[in-house]
């Protein structure tokens, strides 16, 4: 299993600003190439990196926000060669492929059509792609049918996308191999001091690591105010409370198992 980070800015101010890009994540798993959330960045960083994104098998969405969907438009696009070819399946949460009450969804029609396949998640919901089996996991977040992933292959990856820390977050993403958290606050913007409480911070996330148990914690998706705290930091502070392996992992670096 292969991950690559395109990006590890999270978050309105934290990509606003291009410090770190915010290009999503490519995986490479049972023989599958995966592009998962590709927010602003991801065409442009995707290039730089060689990512075969004319050999996509799948685009993975969690939920309908920019720094998550923004660039998916255009990775159809090139996937398709510009509907040319009918190819590749899209799986995403409902506001991101259909949109939701108000919102309005990520992807046009014009690029929905030039898939072969459209996979619409809810929690709970599982999908094969062959040997790789998807499972879409609840979040509580800004949008209201934002999912998580997990992927079973040859490792088990979980990935929470945004979320806040509620009781039975943890039920989904137990004993995985990697978790990676999107870490958008540091301990000094605490959530629970937030009226906004939309998104991961570092207390929430010590819970989350000693309730599920991975064998290796990755956290990205880092706001404003992380990257200035360091993201290395926090990550330290969560292993030596946790007693586990955590890594705030950097723009463009390649992880492989
Ligand atoms: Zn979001």
């Amino acid at each position: 299993m292969k991950i690559q980070f395109l990006g590890t800015a999270g978050g309105r101010f934290g990509v606003s600003r291009q410090e770190r890009a915010s290009g999503g994540i490519y995986i490479e798993t049972c023989g599958k190439k995966l592009y998962l959330d590709p927010g602003p960045g991801a065409l442009v960083h995707a290039r730089r990196n060689n990512i075969p994104l004319e050999e996509l098998d799948a685009i993975l969405l969690s939920h309908v926000h920019q720094d998550h969907t923004n660039d998916a438009n255009v990775l159809i696009d090139i996937l398709t060669k510009g509907g040319w070819e009918k190819k590749g399946i899209l799986i995403g949460s409902r506001t991101a492929l259909e949109g939701h009450e108000n919102i309005e969804k990520a992807i046009l029609d014009y690029y929905l059509n030039f898939m072969e396949k459209i996979v619409v998640m809810e929690p709970g919901d599982t999908f094969d792609l062959d040997s790789l089996k998807i499972t879409a996991t609840p979040t509580k977040h800004g949008d209201p049918k934002g999912i998580g992933f997990v992927l079973k292959g040859e490792k088990t990856l979980s990935y929470v996308s945004d979320s806040y820390y509620f009781k039975g977050l943890e039920e989904h993403h137990k004993n995985s191999d990697i978790l990676i958290l999107n870490h958008i606050f540091p301990r000094e913007e605490s959530t629970a001091e937030k009226k906004n409480k939309d998104h991961t911070d570092t207390y929430s996330a010590e819970k989350l690591i000693e309730r599920t148990d991975p064998k290796l914690v990755i956290t990205q998706h880092f706001g404003l105010t992380m990257m200035k705290v360091g993201p290395e930091n926090e990550a330290r502070w969560l292993e030596e409370q946790t007693g586990m392996k955590v890594v705030a992992a950097k723009d463009f670096q390649v992880f492989e198992f």
